[in-house]
């Protein structure tokens, strides 16, 4: 089982879905995980980045421009095995087969936003419905174009970075600003528009994609150190599956072996290990979505001290004394602060590690 998006802080998560259940409508509003939106130049590497994350090959990706609209992506955490995704605009049609997925997205792209290249800022949402994630929503977005090909309008470039600022501008958005390695990273669009969103570079992750492709000779070691552009939450180095691969069929677990491989031969990339891999990635993610959920428990905790106080009063008046479910929450969220204490001062204590490398 490949490293996915959220799985280090599935219970976590799982135990606060759980204490918010038990709650009434008002307390238990308000906590929704972060979204994550990839964005960059086109063919940068955004929906193999986003697919890797989710474990599954479902995404159009090819060397032209693929992804024409919005694809909001809400991973349902279930407990049954199977994985499955349903469309918005087809409700109840379960979609097993995740190369039909593909294929769906892209005669919905082709609807809306034309044969011939066109690109359209209506969304498709899909939801796909697995085990192994939590409820997160990632978002794929088209890349950034300059020189308008195909249907496109003339002012295509500055439709498509109006587009991407609509999702990354949300304090709430995490935006993993994606670039190739094979270019300049002072040319990267993404790290330009992540810098537009987040002026203070408290949730763009760098990303950087390609690295097998660089030109013999080069390396990204000083992009990922932050040497050329530094970044407060740092990069994380990607090798994807190239064109070739994808028109083999290579699988996504194939492609994580050859990555890491890549990693651990190149001597480039020695001790750099905390920031080079998709797994890596994945636990950058957890970590930032750990930290979201932690810096949410004293708002949730007074709120539920408020429920619990007006469902005393209620007990009170009946001369009941029941525990109610307002206080096992209490409790229950006391628990959950323990545990998320517990586990950041152990990934702090792992960072400091990497730091001192
Ligand atoms: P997007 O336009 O940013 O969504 O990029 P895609 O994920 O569609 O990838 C564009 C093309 O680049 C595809 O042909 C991918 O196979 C290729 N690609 C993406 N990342 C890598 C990588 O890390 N290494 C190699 N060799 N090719 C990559
Ligand atoms: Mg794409």
């Amino acid at each position: 089982q490949p490293a996915t998006v959220g799985q280090a802080v599935i219970p976590l998560v799982n135990r606060l879905q759980d204490i918010m259940a038990r709650l009434d409508g008002e307390a238990a509003a308000g906590v929704e995980l972060p979204q994550v939106a990839a964005i960059g130049g086109q063919s940068s590497g955004k929906s193999s980045v986003l697919e890797a994350l989710v474990g599954r090959d479902f995404l159009p990706r090819g060397p032209e421009i693929c992804t024409r609209r919005p694809l909001v992506l809400q991973l349902v955490r279930h407990s049954a095995p199977e994985e499955w995704g349903e469309f918005l605009h087809a409700p109840g049609r379960r979609f097993d087969d995740f190369e039909h997925i593909k294929r769906e997205i892209q005669s919905e792209t082709d609807k809306e936003a034309g044969g011939n290249k066109g690109v359209s800022d209506k969304q498709i949402r899909l939801k796909i419905f697995s085990p192994n994630v939590i409820d997160i929503t990632l978002v794929d977005l088209p890349g950034i174009t300059r020189v308008p090909v195909g249907d496109q309008p003339s002012d295509i470039e500055s439709r498509i970075r109006t587009m991407i600022m609509q999702y990354i501008k949300h304090p709430s958005c995490i935006i993993l600003a994606v670039s190739p390695a094979n270019a300049d990273l002072a040319n990267s669009d993404a790290l330009q528009l992540a810098r537009l969103g987040d002026p203070d570079g408290s949730r763009t992750i760098g990303v950087i994609t390609k690295l097998d492709i660089m030109d013999r000779g080069t390396d990204a070691r000083n992009f990922l150190l932050g040497n050329v552009i530094p970044l407060k939450l740092g990069y994380v180095g990607i090798v994807n599956r190239s064109q070739e691969d994808i028109n083999f069929n290579r699988s996504i677990k194939d492609a994580l072996a050859f990555e890491e491989k890549f990693f651990s031969t190149l001597p480039a990339y020695h001790g750099l290990s905390q920031c080079c891999g998709v797994p890596q990635l994945a636990k950058k993610l957890n970590m930032i979505l750990l930290k979201h959920i932690t810096d949410m428990l004293p708002g949730l905790k007074s709120r539920i001290n408020a429920q619990l106080v007006a469902v005393a009063k209620e007990h009170a008046a009946y001369g009941d004394t029941a525990e109610s479910t307002a206080g096992q929450g209490v409790k229950l969220l006391n628990i959950l602060g323990k545990y998320c204490e517990a586990f950041s001062s152990m990934v702090e204590g792992k960072n400091k590690v990497s730091t001192d490398q």
